[in-house]
């Protein structure tokens, strides 16, 4: 099978923060990668703006170390490089002042798509955004990407929804949330919503329990200070988790539309339970001999925010009444995972002695680090002697089947600029969404802070606290090891 590229309109890509740390990593390699994939327009035009004094030169000088560093190897053609950084220029703006602004007016075509990245701190979204709009650089049908973090609580979220509401539609606003560009996450709804075979079993009667992990093995060094006054809830559970558990436990939206869609996840956000302590377990990891603990990389010795959160929560609706959904987050755990693991119940009678013992369907969704899908199916162990069951990997992702290309899958980011560019919004969170997440989120935090809760210390490159496995074990579960 060869794989599509489908087109896109010529633009004009303003990157804001285009010196930084995100686009030298992720959006600028990735561009280069649509590039070369033949995605992008040889009229399209990429502007690096950021506070730094650079010109075309020095910019195209910087971009091209990035694609070497972030880009591998095979696709690194010194050619199609050259002829890519010839798409792309700089410009000096300040966010919060005067320079640059008129010069990007000047600059930016009225002709084709605009999109503007608001690729710098959450603190300067708003000054973008109103700029955009008072030199009138920014017309009815620009687009502009917003970087997370979307506000730490409600009241932030909802004062940032109104500053880009002032100078822009919601129809404008892609909020961005780069695990909703995973190819497995969208490959969850076709399979979800293209086969007869899941749906009838989608739900409390055949699912007993979902799991939703998301392990790093890195800690906090070195932004610290920005992740203390932060922490795993808001930072990891508020936004990446709270998505991967919409798509999971949605209703069948009407259609494949960006509206559709997240009216959906939102009446899931809706209708989950408030928690109590009971259902939360929260985690500093401590030191050991590779790395200092939580508290020396936070430089906080008093600091209670959590590096790690385990929690229960219950959807009140009928398709999920009485099935649990556990969420895991963490720093410097056992291994580096993101994955969705669906537990079936057992079949309601075995017709095999006890030896046969007992068997259950799981379907994990793996994000990373190889994404992927399969279906945990139970069959006769092959050979004579009596019935013997056994459980054996279903591979879903059918890469072979569909030809090497099938294994080239685009990163996230790629996929979500051409979405941008495309003027698709259906794996972008809408404001709404955002604010029903932090209505839910704020109440536990503000119980932790109210409470002087005291995150337990976590053993590094375990798989968080005990109790969180306790968490689990008092339902008579036990969590997926964490393993790569
Ligand atoms: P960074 O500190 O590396 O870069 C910030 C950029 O903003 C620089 O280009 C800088 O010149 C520019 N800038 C700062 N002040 C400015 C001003 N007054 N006017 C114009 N430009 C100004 O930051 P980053 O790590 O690239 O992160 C950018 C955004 O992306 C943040 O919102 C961050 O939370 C988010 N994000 C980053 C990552 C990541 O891996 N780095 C991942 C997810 C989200």
């Amino acid at each position: 099978m060869v794989s599509r590229v489908i087109p896109v309109d010529t633009f004009d890509l303003v990157i804001f923060g285009g010196t930084g740390d995100l686009a030298r990593r992720k959006i600028l390699p990735g561009l280069y990668r649509r590039f070369l994939a033949g995605q992008m327009p040889t009229d399209a035009r990429i502007v690096g703006a950021a506070r730094g004094a650079l010109d075309d030169a020095g910019y195209r000088k910087f971009v091209g170390e990035a694609i070497e560093e972030f880009v591998s190897e095979k696709k690194r053609d010194k050619k199609k490089i050259a002829a890519f950084l010839d798409q792309l220029s700089y410009l000096t703006v300040d966010a919060r002042g005067t320079a640059g602004w008129k010069e990007l007016a000047t600059k930016i075509r009225k002709d084709c798509v605009q999109a503007f990245y608001f690729s710098v701190g959450p603190g300067l979204f708003g000054d973008i955004a109103t700029r955009l709009h008072k030199y009138k650089i920014a017309n009815d049908t620009s687009r502009i990407v917003v970087e997370k973090p979307f506000g730490r609580d409600l009241e932030s979220a909802h004062a940032l929804n109104e500053v880009l509401a002032a100078s822009f539609d919601e129809h404008q606003i892609y909020r961005i949330d780069h695990y909703l560009g995973k190819e497995t996450v969208q490959n969850l709804m076709a399979v979800r919503f293209a086969n007869v075979l899941f749906e009838p079993l989608w739900n409390a009667q055949y699912i007993d329990h979902v799991q939703i992990t998301v392990s790093e093995t890195v800690g906090v060094g070195g932004r610290g200070g920005y992740y203390d006054k932060s922490g795993a809830m808001r930072d990891m559970i508020q936004n990446h988790l709270m998505q991967l558990l919409c798509l999971t436990a949605m209703e069948p939206p009407s259609k494949f539309d960006p509206d559709a869609v997240r009216d959906e996840k939102l009446k899931v956000i809706r209708a989950l339970d408030d928690l109590v302590p009971d259902d939360i377990v929260r985690g500093q990891y401590g030191a050991d001999a590779d790395g200092p603990s939580y508290l020396e990389d936070s430089e906080n010795p008093d600091s209670r925010t959590e590096s790690f959160i385990a929690l229960r929560c219950h959807i009140s609706n009928w398709r999920w009444k009485g099935t649990p959904f556990y969420l895991r987050t963490g720093k410097r755990l056992k291994a580096r995972v993101s994955e969705i693991v669906v537990y079936f119940k057992e079949t309601p009678h075995s017709i095999f002695d006890e030896d046969a013992g007992s068997h259950a369907n799981v379907l994990t969704i793996r994000l990373q680090p190889d994404e992927g899908m399969d279906m945990r199916v139970t069959i006769k162990e092959p050979g004579p002697g009596g019935m013997r069951l056994v459980d054996v990997p279903l591979d879903m992702t059918f890469a072979d089947a569909l030809g090497p290309e099938a294994k080239d899958v685009p990163d996230a980011y790629e996929r979500l600029i051409m979405d941008v560019i495309r003027g698709n919004q259906t794996l972008f969170m809408r404001g709404d969404e955002v604010e029903a997440a932090w209505r839910w989120t704020d109440p536990i935090i503000a119980g932790w802070q109210a409470r002087g809760d005291k995150p337990k210390v976590y053993e590094p490159g375990s798989s968080g606290p005990e109790d969180a496995l306790m968490l689990l074990h008092q339902d008579g579960r036990r969590w997926r090891e964490i393993k790569s």
